[in-house]
Parts: structure tokens; C-alpha cells; sequence
């Protein structure tokens, strides 16, 4: 005889529930929790007791819209894409790419589903996760920026009085940059609406080296609260003492000019073996340029994510408890 259950790894609410305690008992004030399409189709009714268990734990909640559309940050699959492929992001050699066009009204309702979905859950505010435009790959033909899918060109023609260009040129960029923030603007605002908290995580330029992002245009938006960036440095392959401490410096100033929210984020995923105690670095410097809103990706330092765990991702979730303990 042979007896078996499926097992859910990530839906066991009681591990949730010790998770959340754990955090809280560790010194951890708040959790975002990641909320991909799959779990909003799926699961929504799921993550109102994840937000439960979390707020019984005393720690503050947002909520990420994690690879939605792909359009956000995160290691999450996009099934819209695939069944909407008209709402697609288009290069302007003509290729569809796997993320959805930000002008699309149609995907615009479904963001705007899955807000509803998100206010559902009882979080206290939505982590808006790196909002990015098509990023071309290593090998990608310089011709593969998108978006000049037709309602793009459209919008193009209305907006600049003639037709869409072959080259991406500054009226282009201009577009684009609009684009990425009319987008955000009017998420934020259904969100602001709905009572919910704005925390807006930007790219830095080193990953996304086409964004055409005025970073300012952003944090100008009366409807964000919090202004974060995730400077990454083992990823960038950059030195954690200036990496971290020029986008630290860049967002305090962002946030003091518009009287908001700084938020720096440190990596504890991908650490290489010896560099451990570079997260208690990163943390000394964000403090040290005035940060004062800390947080961390992710939860365990990943250590049972294996695309994103950490050579020793024990040692390095111990040196995050130690520096965050430590400038208390
Ligand atoms: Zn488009």
C-alpha cells in the first residue's frame, strides 16, 4: 500500500502564523507579503488569513503585486500575458514581449481586480515593486525596446503630433517615462482611494539601463507616501560602500523634498560565502545617511528559494537580525 497528500509549501497557514511570530519576536516591525497572479486567482481568500495571522503577530502588512503582468519585480510567472497576448508590451522590431503593455485598458482593469483583491486582505498598504517597462536581456538586438505596440503609437501620434519613430529617440523616451507614470499615477490613486498606504520601490538604473524614469516625477506624486529603491550591490556587482550609500543619499533626498517616506532595501539573497558581514555594513551606511525605514529581501535570507538563496543563508539571516538588532 502506498498513501500519499499533495503539500502546498507556501499555504500552510500555520507556518505562516510561527513565521510571522518569529519576525516579530526577531525585531521585525513589518512584512510585505508577495501576492502573484497566481495567488490572487487562486488564493485571495488564503492571504486574508495570511494578513490575519500577520497582524495578530503586531507586524504592519503590505502587499506586493509580485511579477504581476511582469510588469512588477519578482520570480513569478504571468498567465494574463499569455491569455490577453493583444495586451502585450511590442519592440519596435515588431517582437510581442512577455509583459503587459502599461497602456493597456486592459490591463488596467485587471490591476485594477487585483487591487481589489489586495484591499481585501486587510494589509495596511501596497508595496508597488519595482514598475518597470520591457528590460532588454544581455543578447537582446539593440532594436528590442519596447513599447510601440499600436496603442503606444497611437497615444504617440495624439501626444507629439506625428508619427511613432523607428529610433528611440527623446520624444520617445519622454512617452515612455509618461507611460511608466500615468500608469503608477492612477494605480496609486484607485489605492489612496481604497485607504491603503503607497510604498513605490524604484529600479536602480544599473538594472534597468533603458528606464526612463525621472525618479523626481514620482515621488512628486501626492498620492506616495513612501519612496524606496533596492540597491543591490552583490547583483550589480558594485561595492557595498558607495552602491548603498549613493542611492541611500539619492532616496532620503527624493523624500525630504517632497516631505515623504524614505525606505532603503538591503540584499540578503545571492550572498557569496565570506561576505556575510557586508549586510551589517549596508545597514550601518543607510542609517548613517539617514534612512530610518530598513527593510530586507527576503524572509530567511531565501534560504529555501533556490534560485535566490545565499551560499550560507543562515549565517547571513543571522548577521541581518544582529544589524537591525543592533541600531535599535
Ligand atoms: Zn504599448
Amino acid at each position: 500500500m502506498k498513501i500519499y497528500s499533495s503539500y502546498f509549501s507556501n499555504r500552510i497557514l500555520k507556518h505562516v502564523a510561527n513565521d510571522m511570530k518569529e519576525l516579530a519576536s526577531d525585531g521585525f516591525t513589518g512584512v510585505v507579503h508577495t501576492f502573484s497572479e497566481n495567488d490572487f486567482r487562486y488564493y485571495s481568500q488564503s492571504f486574508i488569513d495570511i494578513v490575519k495571522a500577520s497582524h495578530d503577530a503586531g507586524l504592519d502588512v503590505d502587499i506586493d503585486p509580485w511579477g504581476v503582468g511582469r510588469v512588477f519585480g519578482g520570480e513569478a510567472f504571468s498567465a494574463w500575458i499569455a491569455e490577453n497576448p493583444d495586451s502585450m508590451q511590442v519592440s519596435i522590431d515588431g517582437s510581442p514581449k512577455p509583459l503587459a503593455c502599461l497602456n493597456s485598458d486592459n490591463f488596467l482593469s485587471f490591476m485594477h481586480e487585483w487591487l481589489d483583491a489586495a484591499v481585501q486582505t486587510g494589509a495596511d498598504g501596497i508595496f508597488w515593486d519595482e514598475p518597470h517597462i520591457y528590460i532588454p536581456k544581455k543578447n537582446d538586438p539593440e532594436s528590442s525596446w519596447t513599447c510601440a505596440c499600436d496603442k503606444c503609437r497611437k497615444l504617440f501620434s495624439e501626444m507629439f503630433n506625428t508619427d511613432f519613430p523607428d529610433t528611440r529617440t527623446s520624444q520617445v523616451e519622454q512617452f515612455h517615462a509618461w507611460t511608466l507614470k500615468n500608469f503608477l499615477a492612477r494605480m496609486l490613486k484607485l489605492a489612496k482611494g481604497a485607504g491603503m498606504r503607497n510604498t513605490v520601490c524604484l529600479l536602480p538604473k544599473e538594472f534597468a539601463p533603458n528606464d526612463p524614469l525621472d525618479w523626481s516625477d514620482i515621488a512628486s506624486l501626492d498620492t506616495v507616501d513612501i519612496i524606496a529603491t533596492d540597491p543591490y550591490w552583490f547583483i550589480a556587482k558594485r561595492d557595498v560602500e558607495n552602491f548603498v550609500r549613493s542611492y541611500s543619499r539619492r532616496i532620503k533626498e527624493l523624500a525630504d523634498s517632497n516631505s515623504i517616506e524614505p525606505q532603503i532595501w538591503i540584499q540578503a539573497f545571492r550572498v557569496p560565502q565570506g561576505r556575510e558581514n557586508e549586510l551589517s555594513r549596508a545597514v550601518e551606511i543607510a542609517i548613517e545617511e539617514g534612512i530610518e525605514n530598513l527593510a530586507v529581501w527576503g524572509f530567511n535570507a531565501c534560504a529555501d528559494m533556490s534560485y535566490l538563496r545565499c551560499d550560507d543563508s543562515k549565517l547571513v539571516w543571522d548577521v541581518v537580525k544582529r544589524a537591525f538588532n543592533n541600531i535599535k
